[in-house]
């Protein structure tokens, strides 16, 4: 009899989508004609940049011929994506890295997903709240979590609040932790942290042995010169974090899987024993073991969200979305409403009016708006009260979206 992982049994079911579509359906039941505006879209919409279209048509031509074709490829990448990626996204910020630091993967969600195979079950942790749901259930599907409580809390897990009221800048945990995620610019709040704020985990990391797993897939929406793009921008990061990448947000790769991890020589964690191990190559024997790569023509088509036109591409994609946000949060705050994120990332962070739920707000403007929104309590404790709005919409569907919502307020 094969025994199970009984760590999966304690997950609760990810009903906050679920939920939206069940009364999604029953307001269409009876408002058949009603056209809804879906502002909770988490995906991108805008179609991929001609540049990595070529590339990738290229690499499947080269695929069609022996002379050419490629077969399995380096587990940690090629080299001529890996090469991009540091020039890029690195060095064109005086962060200098080894190409054995850069690991490609499927994306973002896979790698904040398995990072933590690297350390012992029983290390404790800290989230920001509201999260992406993603760095809970991973830990909890090992046993790292702890038991669940009464306030739906995870006992072994410090939830660090992001409110209006700490202007989403969150405190140092109160007792130390070994492992921290921090997403920035965040998803769901659209907030981020100054190179200060910042730094200042950094230093709570190097003088509490703290290990940080930094997901920025988000970075490309940075617009403020204060907000650091990479962790390792900070000094003394590259001893205490792991940073996580993605193409998804960036360059509308959701759909084509294409991310990458650092892992920088220097970050350690330790035995019972007290001896230090390098993490980079465990994660590279994790890498080895478990995963066969990101394909080639996937890695030809990230290669090319780096050319010169990519880049314009790119760049034009990412203005359109920011373009929308912008609009929207000006709207909203025309309007009176409390409004947060939106300048560095795609998502408005939106507090419901004075004492209602986010769950409340939600109907409202589903029945008397026609709208959908993601109920902000769906990310966490501290999400109570406010609803996420993404700007992935379209141009039009935003616009019409602010009208809907003056003529309600
Ligand atoms: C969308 C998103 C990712 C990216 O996931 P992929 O697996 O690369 O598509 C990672 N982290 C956060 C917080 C996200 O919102």
């Amino acid at each position: 009899m094969a025994l199970i992982n009984e760590h999966f049994l304690k997950l609760r079911g990810n009903y906050l989508f679920s939920d939206i579509a069940k009364r999604v359906n029953a307001f269409k039941v009876t408002h058949p004609e009603a056209r809804l505006i879906r502002l909770g879209i988490g995906d991108v919409t805008r179609p991929l940049p001609p540049a990595c279209i070529d590339a990738m048509h290229r690499a499947v031509d080269e695929m069609a011929s022996a002379g050419t074709f490629h077969g399995y490829g380096p587990e940690q990448g090629y080299d001529f994506l890996i090469n991009a990626i540091i020039k890029h996204d690195f060095a064109s910020r005086g962060i200098n890295l080894s190409p054995s630091e850069v690991f490609v993967s499927d994306g973002a969600k896979s790698d904040t997903g398995n990072i933590g195979e690297l350390l012992r079950w029983d290390n404790s942790m800290a989230i920001t709240d509201p999260v992406y749901p993603v760095y809970v259930d991973s830990n909890i599907m090992c046993g790292r979590s702890g038991v669940l409580g009464e306030d739906g809390k995870w006992s072994n897990v410090a939830y660090l609040p992001c409110t209006a009221e700490n202007r989403f800048v969150p405190e140092l945990p109160e007792h130390r932790v070994d492992l921290i995620y921090l997403c920035y610019p965040n998803n769901p709040t659209g907030t981020t942290l100054t190179h200060a704020q910042l730094k200042k985990w950094v230093d709570y990391a190097l003088a509490n042995d703290t290990l940080i797993v930094f997901d920025a897939a988000y970075e490309a929406f940075i617009t403020e010169p204060d907000v650091p793009h990479s962790i390792y921008e900070i000094r003394g990061a590259k001893k205490v974090a792991i940073e996580i990448r993605s193409f998804s947000k960036t360059a509308g790769f959701t759909g084509v899987r294409c991310g990458y991890t650092v892992v920088p020589k220097e970050v350690t964690a330790a035995t019972l024993e007290g001896e230090r191990i390098a993490l980079n190559p465990l994660w590279n024997r994790r890498q080895c073991t478990k995963f066969n790569g990101t394909s080639y023509i996937t890695q030809r088509g990230a290669e090319a969200v780096y050319s010169a036109e990519g880049q314009r591409q790119v760049k034009d994609t990412i203005a359109y979305y920011q373009d929308n946000a912008r609009s929207m949060r000006e709207g909203l705050q025309k309007m009176g409403f409390q409004v947060f994120g939106g300048v560095n990332a795609p998502y408005l962070w939106v507090k419901a009016p004075e004492g209602m739920t986010s769950w409340k707000f939600f109907d409202r403007l589903l029945y008397e708006a026609h709208l959908v929104v993601t109920p902000g309590v769906g990310f966490g404790p501290s999400g109570e009260g406010y609803v996420r709005l993404t700007a992935f919409g379209t141009r039009e569907d935003c616009t019409e979206a602010m009208e809907r919502i003056r003529k309600w307020a």
